[in-house]
């Protein structure tokens, strides 16, 4: 039996969906009760404690997914005889979003100018204006406003009347301000994204988010990460870390709305997709960003018969006559316009044998040349004595290392070995 007038709510299932604060007062001032008379009232029906609620709270107990939503909702539902209450707070997504309500309410009043216009006899609070990063009143266009415009003192939310139209503070009339709204990129996105959040959440035909809805969302990063070990691909550096660090924050609490919505900006899905599924929605993204199409594309499709040729000159150089100096693997790879990294990546065992055969080669032919200079060395360093001339290191290296076409380095040092003989 129903004891209390259900009063017609405005909006389901779009946008401009009413919100339970603003039902709840309407319902109040219909008996011309305080609106704290109604809660004792409710809260007493429900058999749930009365606590003291501060100012602020009041939004958030009313059209939020806490405790206190759930029993005061039920209880008006009670009392009314009216079932579709409930899809005006967001009760439906309670388990989506943090419990703490950390920032997913405005602190403040948003408002209309139109909305609240006196003209306007019924005015009513929508549910996407009590939401933080709304700038944009659904029905009118025009921008929400927050602050008296002649003492500029923020309006919080009071046991009143919906959209009060008299500053609190200093009781200037706030409709007066009207301005068309215009804003960023971002902010029109956002603001799309929160009214299809509305639509969905009060629309009666949508159901409760499971409430293992963050489990799926787990299993569908972790996907995600498992498909996308190479990084660069599809995401940017910041976009990546980001997720991988959202993953791991995500077993212990549950998304704020302004990951989710970070989320699925990356994801370029909507708000509500990503709640309504969330495993799909955590696939790879399908479109590359456009700033990696060109240099980066290049790499990766490079045609593979340059692998092949590479993979030849690779072993054929190997296999060369031991007196041929080897080039470096970089400047081999450099010489075929291939990345040196790629060639390590697509032969490592080859690349890794090729650098300590070139190694050992230059090694040899190093002590070869040496044994040869030495020679040399001696050879002059006879005649000299022989001739009973003096013997030089500086003038002798020289000599050398023109009759031998070595470094003048090596000339020197084989000079000093050589003298040791006739001095
Ligand atoms: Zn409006
Ligand atoms: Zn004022």
């Amino acid at each position: 039996m129903a004891v209390l007038a259900s009063l017609p709510v405005l909006g389901a299932g779009n946008p401009q969906a009413e919100s339970f604060y603003s039902i709840f007062i309407r319902t109040a001032n219909t008996y011309n009760v305080k609106p704290k008379r109604l809660y004792e009232l409710v809260m007493g029906v429900q058999n749930a404690a009365i606590s003291k609620l501060k100012p602020n709270e009041h939004l958030r107990s009313l059209n939020g997914f806490s405790n206190t939503t759930e029993i005061l909702v039920t209880g008006l539902e009670r009392l009314t005889g009216n079932t579709c209450y409930r899809n005006h707070t967001f009760l439906k997504v309670r388990n989506v979003f943090a419990r703490n309500h950390s920032g997913f309410f405005s602190e403040t009043g948003k408002w209309c100018s139109r909305c609240i216009d006196p003209e306007n006899i019924d005015v009513r609070e929508l549910m996407i204006s009590s939401l933080r990063g709304t700038y944009c009143c659904p029905i009118h266009n025009l921008a929400l406003q927050s602050k008296c415009p002649v003492c500029f003192a923020l309006q919080h939310f009071a046991w009143r009347c919906p959209g009060s139209r008299h500053c609190m503070k200093c009781g200037a009339a706030l409709w007066k301000a009207c301005e068309k709204a215009s804003f960023s990129e971002s902010a029109e996105w956002r603001d799309a994204q929160l009214r299809e959040l509305v639509s969905f959440v009060s629309d009666p035909s949508s159901s409760d988010v499971s409430h293992d809805w963050s489990k799926k969302l787990r299993v569908g990063l972790d996907n995600l990460v498992a498909s996308q070990r190479r990084r660069g691909e599809l995401y940017t550096f910041r976009e990546w870390s980001w997720i991988i660090e959202f993953k791991q924050a995500l077993p212990l609490v549950l998304p704020r709305l302004e990951n989710l919505l970070r989320l699925a900006s990356i994801q370029a899905v909507s708000l509500t997709q990503l709640i309504i599924s969330p495993e799909e929605n955590c696939s790879p993204r399908l479109l590359p960003l456009e700033e990696m199409a060109t240099e980066h594309r290049s790499r990766r499709s490079r045609p593979e018969d340059k692998w092949i040729l590479a993979a030849e000159v690779l072993r054929s150089l190997s296999e060369s006559d031991s007196f041929l100096p080897l080039p470096s693997a970089t400047a081999l790879a450099r010489s075929l316009d291939l990345l040196p990294s790629g060639m390590r990546q697509h032969f490592p065992d080859q690349c890794r044998a090729y650098t300590i055969l070139r190694r050992e080669r230059a090694k040899k032919m190093a002590d070869e040349e040496y044994l040869k200079v030495c020679a040399v060395a001696d050879e002059y360093c006879r005649s000299m004595y022989g001739r009973d001339e003096h013997l030089y290191v500086r003038s002798g290296g020289a000599e050398i290392a023109l009759r031998t076409g070595c470094s003048k380095h090596l000339a020197e040092a084989a000079m000093h070995v050589a003298m040791r003989n006739f001095t």
